[in-house]
């Protein structure tokens, strides 16, 4: 493995060539080997879009989400390729881990099994361990024509379904996610004014003034696309347009929808959306939509192809009325693998970035976040000085910490110490910046690289920036 001076110099090389493809992949899995991991999904992203459905790179990208327990994300990365009947075994060997992590026991037994069967080379005695079906010898014998583990066919279901006779899926008409009141508003979101306003023009303003929209034949409802860097607030920011149009929040995480079922994620689906028509006014927030809306050109799989229908048939909504007070927001890192579609008129159709706080931003998200602890004088600014790169996440983590160490010391006092400028400064050394940097390094390739549409135009600005 090379030691951090080669590695650097890795990185030198790699931004100074961003095409050359065998150098990338090289430097992800480099960074992944020393545990770098949000900058090695960083260069396998990159990559990626300099070939994608490469099995490799999509390996690598595959196995840094699982070791950043984004299971999800490893999941939906890894579906186009194990629909193949070809697929690599090691991919369904790291599908096999993202399905339990996600608690898919079963559903990660049989991919385990299977890829096992297929290629006895990969198999993981620690993994087998851990999955409750009898564990399997890493030696097993190669695949009897008939075994119950044999390829699925190429419209099977990307999550395993189990060897028959398949139990029969459970009906699932009530949505898991639940319904929020926010007490938050657009005072707790520090920064951020363009993003703000836009929000107030396109969802708040129409509820707040129907008649006004009403006369230029605009109605109140369709979504807005909030995306941006892991931490930057997009859940935070939705949550408060919640509270502060007074509106019921129902915030949709992927486990709510995917299901291993064939039917049952769009039944999901269907069912959340009845949930936020139910709590009108209400904010639909979807995280992560991503894997949810992704490109169905990317998609050879039938059934994750119909989930994407049938979000966008939830969007449009049966009838004119039916998501009148429905605002859908939804939040991804990775706007670029989300289907066109979504971003047709009606829809998803004005993407919004938001962007990483600049010094002033990360000033006010400090002082939210102090608000309500026993404070000395504080200078905020000079925090805000030496945080060059973080993010909102980042910041409360900083003063998470530092408030940790202040309990400490009261406790040891035997009175409340007041949390000082220095303690918030001893923190920020201690924390390290998500991964903004990288963030914007994938996204300098979109932009580049990937831009026919303009769609990215708004972040040209931004990867031209100093990161
Ligand atoms: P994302 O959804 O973009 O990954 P989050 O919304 O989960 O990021 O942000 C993480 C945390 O950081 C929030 O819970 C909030 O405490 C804090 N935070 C982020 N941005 C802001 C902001 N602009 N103002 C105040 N707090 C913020």
């Amino acid at each position: 493995m090379l030691d951090d001076a080669g590695l650097q110099a890795l990185r030198d090389a790699a931004r100074l060539s961003p095409d050359n493809l065998p150098l990338r992949q090289h430097l992800a899995g480099q960074l992944l080997a020393k545990g770098y991991l949000g900058e090695a999904e960083a260069e396998y992203r990159a990559a990626l879009v300099l070939a994608p459905k490469d099995a490799d790179i999509t390996a690598g990208l595959a196995e840094a989400f699982v070791r950043q327990s984004a299971f999800g994300a490893a999941l939906a990365a890894l579906e186009p390729l194990l629909t193949s009947s070809a697929y690599q075994p090691k991919l369904g060997v790291l599908a096999a881990r993202a399905l339990l992590g996600e608690g898919d026991t079963a559903g990660a037994a049989y991919r385990y099994h299977e890829a096992v069967s297929r290629d006895p080379s990969v198999g993981d005695p620690d993994l087998a361990a851990r999955l409750s079906a009898p564990p399997v010898t890493p030696y097993a014998a190669p695949p009897a024509p008939a075994s119950p583990y044999a390829a699925p066919a190429p419209h099977a279901s990307p999550y395993p379904a189990p060897p028959a006779p398949a139990p029969a899926p459970a009906p699932a008409d009530q949505a898991t996610a639940e319904v929020e009141r926010s007490k938050l508003t657009f005072a707790e979101v520090a920064g951020m004014e363009a993003v703000k306003e836009s929000l107030r023009v396109k969802l708040l303003l129409p509820i707040q003034q129907p008649d006004l929209f009403a006369a230029y034949g605009k109605r109140a409802g369709g979504g807005v696309l909030l995306y941006g860097p892991p931490g930057a607030g997009k859940t935070h920011l939705a949550r408060a347009a919640a509270g502060e149009l007074g509106a019921s929040f129902v915030n949709v995480g992927l486990a709510d929808i995917l299901d291993m079922y064939i039917g049952s994620s769009e039944r999901n689906l269907r069912a959340t959306f009845d949930l936020a028509r139910r709590n009108r006014p209400c904010v639909l927030f979807f995280d992560e939509v991503d894997a949810l809306a992704a490109r169905r050109s990317d998609m050879r799989q039938a059934h994750t192809r119909q989930l994407v229908n049938q979000f966008l048939a939830e969007l449009d909504g049966v009838d004119q009325n039916a998501n009148e007070g429905v605002l859908v927001l939804a939040a991804t890192n990775a706007p670029w693998y989300v289907d066109v579609a979504f971003r047709r008129p009606g829809r998803f159709d004005q993407p919004v970035f938001v962007p990483p706080p600049d010094p002033a931003a990360r000033a006010a998200i400090l002082r939210i976040l102090c608000r309500d602890k026993p404070l000395a004088e504080m200078d905020f600014d000079a925090v805000a000085r030496v945080t060059d790169h973080f993010v909102g996440a980042d910041l409360k983590g900083v003063v998470d910490r530092a408030v940790e160490v202040k309990l400490q010391q009261s406790i040891s006092a035997g009175r409340p110490i007041p949390l000082s400028t220095p303690d918030l400064l001893a923190a920020a050394q201690s924390v390290r910046p998500t991964a903004v940097r990288e963030w914007m390094a994938t996204a300098r390739n979109y932009v580049m690289h990937a831009n026919d549409s303009g769609a990215w135009d708004e972040l040209m600005p931004w990867v031209k920036g100093k990161w």
